[in-house]
């Protein structure tokens, strides 16, 4: 079985990489619990009506990328691609829609059919929250301020540009989409053929797309902010004002549309340069339609989601190796004096480990190569004087320390 590989677009996460990975999901919960959010596990997979039926026709989640297949029972299920469709599922099915606000936050694996590059993979992992309920542009402001507290408490902050837009609501959205016609079909001649089949049915969605010669038709397009109404403007200038109150700097982009089709007010990006062309770490949006698309009531939603590969890369430095404490036992009978201590040590959270043979030359030489910071080294001479040997690895130094004193020396 040599042959077998990982498949195409999976990774291992081992070592260095899965430090890197775990530590931007434990902060993203830790920072995310600070504003209330609480953890969610949705299933891995769900009726691919979840996500067919809502992240629209159009998307390229739905029309490219999905992972369906017929199950033994002959039902059509999906490896979820993302998270907030089987938030959104999860809300109404647990008869949570008038049990508002819901502030979720969600960590996971998504899978997706894509073509592998760095930073796209076909089963990455997601970070995400959602708040539920509300539909004051204080609470886009909140999960966008989130979502930057996160980065800076990964210390990438600096490296990432928030870009913010409005996709205004549904009238400033229909006006708006007259306009956008009419100005690309006059240039549908350079148009990308992705794009020329989004020109009937989705032509916002052009404004984002990564086509070289759709850029630059794309760059002269009218924006949306003529065709806003005036509610729209006010829940844009709103989030604008808020904000600034929670210190999060951003810039306009009025190419930012999402993906996903069920978005409306406001969509935005975290974006790096430093990640080449999968430069969004973090993407989100209002998305108020949702909910009722799922069979719930009409009910406002906002949030984001991040892939933690991306982030990943981003770090300086990956988290330190821990480093353990060896014990090493010289005979028989220092083995079994050895694992009291070795359990007491662990008992107050230390790690602690011992080698299951070789002699004082052989484990201390483990012990180094293992990167152990201290070794407790018990000899029968030692045992018969009730003490062992702790020496530091890093500065080579070592006294005789009675055992009962030991958990308390290395804590
Ligand atoms: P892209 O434009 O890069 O394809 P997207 O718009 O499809 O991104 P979203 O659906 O908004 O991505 O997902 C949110 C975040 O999840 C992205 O900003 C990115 O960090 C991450 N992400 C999305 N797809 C992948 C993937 N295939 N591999 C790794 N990370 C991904
Ligand atoms: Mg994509």
């Amino acid at each position: 079985m040599t042959d077998l590989q990982p498949a195409r677009g999976t990774h291992d996460l081992i070592g260095e990489e899965q430090r890197r990975f775990a530590h931007v999901a434990d902060t993203a919960r830790r920072i995310a619990a600070t504003y209330g959010f609480d953890e969610w596990q949705t299933p891995i997979f769900e009726d691919t009506r979840v996500f067919s039926r809502t992240l629209g026709e159009t998307s390229d989640v739905v029309t490219k990328e999905m992972y369906s297949f017929t199950d033994r029972g002959g039902d059509s299920v999906t490896l979820r691609p993302e998270g907030t469709a089987g938030v959104c599922r999860a809300l109404v099915t647990n008869g949570l829609t008038q049990s508002l606000p819901q502030k979720v936050f969600y960590a996971g694996p998504m899978f997706r059919y894509e073509r592998p590059q760095k930073g796209r993979y076909r089963q990455f992992h997601q970070i995400g929250v959602e708040l539920i309920g509300p539909g004051e542009p204080l609470a886009d402001a909140e999960v966008i301020a989130c979502g930057w507290d996160i980065l800076q408490a990964l210390d990438v902050a600096d490296d990432v540009v928030l870009e913010l837009n409005t996709l205004g609501d549904r009238d400033s959205r229909l006006a708006y989409r007259d306009a956008l016609v009419a100005y690309l079909t006059d240039h549908r001649g350079s148009l990308s053929q992705d794009s020329l089949h989004r020109l009937d049915r989705n032509p916002m969605r052009i404004l984002d797309s990564k086509d070289e010669s759709d850029r630059i038709i794309v760059a002269n397009a009218p924006t949306i902010d003529r065709y806003l109404t005036d509610a729209a403007r006010a829940f844009f200038d709103g989030l604008q004002t808020h904000l600034a109150h929670f210190n999060v700097p951003f810039i306009r982009n009025p190419r930012i549309v999402r993906g996903l089709d069920y978005y409306g007010h406001t969509a935005f990006e975290f974006v790096t340069q430093a990640l080449g062309a999968q430069g969004t770490v973090m993407a989100g949006g209002r998305y108020d339609g949702l909910v009722a698309e799922m069979g719930g009531p009409q009910t406002p939603a906002v949030g984001w989601a991040s892939g933690i590969e991306r982030l990943s890369m981003l770090l300086d430095q990956p988290p330190p190796a821990p480093t353990a404490i060896a014990l090493v036992p010289i005979g028989e009978q220092a083995e079994a004096a050895a694992i009291p201590i070795l359990q007491a040590l662990r008992a107050a959270g230390l790690r602690a480990e011992m080698a299951y043979r070789g002699n004082l030359k052989r484990r201390m030489e483990r012990a180094n190569k293992a990167g152990a910071r201290a070794a407790v080294i018990l000899g029968a001479d030692d045992l018969t004087a009730g003490v062992a040997q702790v020496k530091d690895l890093a500065s080579g130094t070592q006294e005789a320390v009675p055992l009962d004193q030991i958990v308390a020396l290395l804590s």
